[in-house]
């Protein structure tokens, strides 16, 4: 019998009323919450930011979010970013309160695609077609059209709030120092979730190494042609992601590692303008009005070599880390959320049965 049998046993909350902790009320410490409570957990969430916050570092506040499929990928976390495509699906036809939409994509490539590129995506997203010359911009090699989903920040996070507190889920705000402090807060627990996102490059028992601050800054341009995506894939990085619930499209983007200013840089801006207009001339004016313009500004908590997706068995408890997400963590979200249950699931088998 191991450490973590033994403590199960004599734990003084009995397996049915022990809560799972997740620290983090990000898209990953929220989506994982849901899940959990939709499979009959307890759950608890701690975090320094809370849905509806708006600090730069919580990167959860500010995404595009689109769901484009990543290149250069293994087939596992292929098949994660699947799966919360058919999670936002579902989201977009069943509950428009969410903040979920199905839009009419375009992509454009600079280069003919490798087995390795994004054109894994074409088995998932709908009504895939490639496009005819003529159809895409004549210095381009070639290009897609298709429909994806797009997740509207500014309402999906409080939907998740109000759907975790509705299925019973609890949000403490605290900001903790260490995973050892919220040990402390919860003993009677043996699992916790770490989906801290940057979090983990200071919290003193974490100092993941890996993790670094990526600023990203977009230009939010107020219109009603909002339901059409652009997505240049090649070497420049410019997207427009339409927000068609809140009237408007995202122009992107930037890149910054290690850069944590929270002012707006106007060079930036203007050049985003600049390449949205290039990219979809029909959508974005080349000076459009100053007062149909907004500006985000967030942190993107990335980590070198990606994100961390793992189990550690730590004396009596079961440490689940999920952070690292970078610029993916709304087209990864749902995905790990289910990985996350899976890998729960298994550690309560190994351990609950004496
Ligand atoms: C401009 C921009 C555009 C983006 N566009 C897209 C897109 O189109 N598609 C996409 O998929 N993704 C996109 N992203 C990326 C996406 O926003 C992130 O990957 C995602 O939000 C990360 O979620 P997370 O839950 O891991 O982290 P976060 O949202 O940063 O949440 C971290 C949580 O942990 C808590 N926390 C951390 N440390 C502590 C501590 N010590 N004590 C207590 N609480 C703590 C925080 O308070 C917070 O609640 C974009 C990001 C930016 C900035």
């Amino acid at each position: 019998m191991g450490e973590c049998d033994q403590s199960l046993h004599t734990s003084p909350v009995p397996f049915s009323q022990r809560p799972i902790i997740i620290l983090g009320a990000g898209i990953i410490g929220c989506a994982t919450a849901r899940q959990l409570l939709l499979n009959g957990f307890r759950v608890v969430v701690v975090a320094e930011f809370l849905p509806g916050d708006q600090n730069i570092f919580y990167a959860s506040a500010w995404a595009g979010a689109t769901w484009h499929a990543a290149g250069g990928i293994s087939p596992e976390d292929r098949y994660l970013q699947a799966v919360t495509h058919r999670h936002l699906f579902r989201m977009a036809q069943e509950s428009p309160e969410s903040g979920v939409c199905l839009v009419d994509a375009r992509e454009y490539l600079e280069e003919a695609p490798s087995e390795n590129s994004s054109i894994w995506g074409k088995t998932v997203v709908s009504n895939f077609r490639e496009l005819e010359p003529g159809e895409y911009p004549p210095n381009f090699d070639c290009g897609w059209s298709y429909q994806t989903l797009v997740t509207d920040p500014t309402r999906h996070m409080p939907y998740l709030r109000k759907q975790i507190t509705a299925l019973g889920g609890q949000f403490i705000r605290k900001r903790v120092e260490s995973l050892q402090e919220l040990y402390a807060m919860f003993p009677e627990s043996n699992v916790f979730i770490n989906a801290s996102g940057l979090g983990s490059k200071t919290l003193t028992d974490v100092q993941d190494d890996k993790c670094f601050p990526e600023r990203g800054q977009n230009v939010f341009y107020r219109t009603d042609k909002c339901r059409q995506m652009y997505f240049r894939n090649g070497k420049e990085y410019t997207y427009i992601i339409p927000r068609p619930l809140s009237e408007g499209v995202v122009l992107g983007g930037v890149k910054q590692p290690n850069n944590l200013s929270p002012e707006v840089d106007m060079d930036v801006a203007r050049d985003e303008i600049a390449r949205a207009h290039r990219l979809a001339p029909e959508i974005v004016p080349a000076d459009p009005p100053e007062e149909s313009l907004s500006y985000i500004i967030g942190i993107r908590p990335s980590r070198q070599g990606g994100f961390r997706l793992d189990s550690e068995q730590l004396g009596q408890r079961t440490i689940l880390s999920a952070y690292g997400f970078g610029g993916g963590g709304y087209a990864f979200s749902y995905g790990i959320a289910e990985a996350l249950l899976t890998m729960l699931e298994k550690c309560e088998r190994e351990n609950v049965i004496l």
